[in-house]
């Protein structure tokens, strides 16, 4: 059985009220107000054993530090959302048709991986 200690209860509590992907530093910065002494090396420690008990599982955008989501958001398609200000990754929901009229004869898809980049409604505000 996994252990609850305070970090990773203030932890999954940072992921819970987000309710979007968080990077290690964004988690450092929510989960801070619940545990005013944790750390990154904490956080990364917690973050490895979390996704060793499928608790969060990591969210890999091209070029870019992982984000972990949740495993209940992980488990039903949907795509990710980057602001190129703040840096902030959104969920998306829905799904494109259509992807299977780009392939070349002969080719079989198996699968995809959509992200859409732009700013924010906050950072698209400020623009
Ligand atoms: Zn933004
Ligand atoms: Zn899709």
């Amino acid at each position: 059985m996994q252990r609850q200690t305070p970090q990773r209860v203030a932890i999954e509590s940072a992921f819970a009220s987000a309710g979007r992907p968080l990077g290690p530093q964004e988690i450092l910065d929510a989960a801070r107000e619940h545990v005013p002494s944790l750390n990154l090396a904490t956080v990364y420690r917690t973050l490895k054993r979390m996704v060793e008990d499928h608790a969060i599982h990591p969210v890999a955008l091209p070029g870019e530090p992982a984000r972990y989501e949740l495993q209940s958001a992980a488990e039903h398609h949907h795509h990710h959302f980057r602001c190129r200000r703040c840096d902030a990754v959104f969920d998306l929901e829905g799904c494109v048709e259509g992807l299977k009229k780009l392939l070349p004869r002969g080719f079989r898809m198996t699968g995809h991986d959509i992200v859409l980049f732009g700013f924010c409604d906050t950072c698209g505000a400020q623009a």
